[in-house]
């Protein structure tokens, strides 16, 4: 009699296992990581799909992404960019995404008093960003460059899809927005095919859509904590932000730059002197989008740190934290509830 109620039991518990997996309670998850856009690029989705087609979901949004990344970067040839660069003051078809970073970008140009600037290609190059040969320009080179800068050369017909940039020395480098932008595009693109948790980031750049889910479906998705790295001790965090979703990343002085007599040299650059920055470390942005977050991430690096504050505050749902270079920590309103210091 008990031998028979043992193996019911099991029987029932059997069963059970297998309806639990067929009508999908339990959710799963996939992960890749790949070289794009000249990062590492991480992806998370959880779903109650199978692992299959999970992975073919993250097969076809990282080739989304790589789509993205040859129309909008500045050096690969044939891009969106490269044709604007090389089209000498004449008009040029873009694609819708090139519009919508440049209409973004405008945007975030303007209320920042043009300290976010994608016309400052020619002022890149000139420092040698993106190449071997980084050093600091001759005062002949910025003078060549600077008369390029600034949004009021770049001519938009949005219905026709247009773009012109109307000074000769003009070149565009979406470099500074590029890469939220792209990150927002593969949160969408997932979206689209019924993910509901997921969690993407480029070199640093992250947005998450639904927190972590647990691993059935009637669990309470934890929120995901990101940790900021520390703008001088490498191996530091010196924030971690906790976020159920938007964006959250970070322009820092000691991702990219070069050294030179002594002097270090970021790669984000003053549009209004053509010289790199100085005075802020790093900018954390958490905003509903990862483009615009970049976007003003790489204002304030330009700004100091009442104009930064009051950049990020004057976007709703934006906040910030910002490091200067001797560490002292800012953040705007609302910042501190999603954020732990960690004293370093
Ligand atoms: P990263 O790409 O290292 O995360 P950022 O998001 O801060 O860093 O972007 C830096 C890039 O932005 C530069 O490599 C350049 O392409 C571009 N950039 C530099 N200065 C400016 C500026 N003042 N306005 C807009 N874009 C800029
Ligand atoms: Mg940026």
């Amino acid at each position: 009699m008990k031998n028979i109620a043992v193996v019911l039991a099991l029987a029932i518990l059997l069963v059970a296992v297998a309806w639990v997996g067929q009508t999908r309670v339990i959710v799963r998850r996939a992960e890749r990581e790949v070289l794009l856009m000249d990062t590492f690029v991480r992806l998370v989705v959880h779903g109650r799909q199978s692992q299959a087609a999970l992975d073919d979901i993250i097969d076809a949004t990282v080739k989304e992404m790589a789509r993205l990344e040859s129309v909008l970067s500045a050096h690969a040839a044939g891009s969106d960019v490269d044709k604007l660069n090389t089209a000498a003051t004449a008009p040029r078809v873009v694609s819708d995404e090139t519009i919508a970073v440049l209409e973004r970008a405008k945007q975030v140009y303007e209320r920042s008093q043009g300290a976010f600037d994608v016309t400052i290609g020619a002022l890149m190059r000139a420092w040698g960003f993106g190449t071997d040969a980084r050093a600091v320009p001759t005062p002949a080179a910025l003078a060549e460059a600077l008369p390029g800068v600034g949004f009021e050369h770049v001519e938009m017909d949005v219905s026709q899809r247009t773009v012109r940039l109307t000074h000769p020395n003009t070149q565009l480098d979406l470099g500074g927005v590029a890469k939220g932008y792209i990150v927002d595009q593969a949160i969408l693109f997932l979206a689209q095919r019924g993910i509901t948790n997921a969690f993407v980031e480029a070199g640093g750049d992250v947005r998450v859509l639904g927190g972590f889910p647990g691993q059935f479906i009637w669990e309470k998705p934890r929120a995901v904590r990101i940790g900021v790295q520390h703008p001088t001790q490498p191996d530091a965090l010196i924030a971690v932000v906790s976020t159920y979703g938007g964006a959250v990343l970070t322009s820092g002085d000691y991702e990219r730059y070069f050294i030179q007599d002594g002097v270090r040299y970021t790669h984000i650059v003053d549009p209004r002197t053509g010289m790199t920055v100085r005075g802020i470390a790093s900018a954390t942005i958490v905003a509903p989008e990862a483009a615009l977050a970049d976007a003003i991430a790489t204002a304030a690096m330009v700004l100091n740190v009442e104009q930064g504050i009051a950049l990020i505050e004057s976007f709703p749902g934006v906040m910030g934290l910002l490091v200067t270079e001797d560490g002292t920590v800012v953040m705007s309103q609302g910042m501190s509830a999603i954020t732990e210091l960690t004293g370093r």
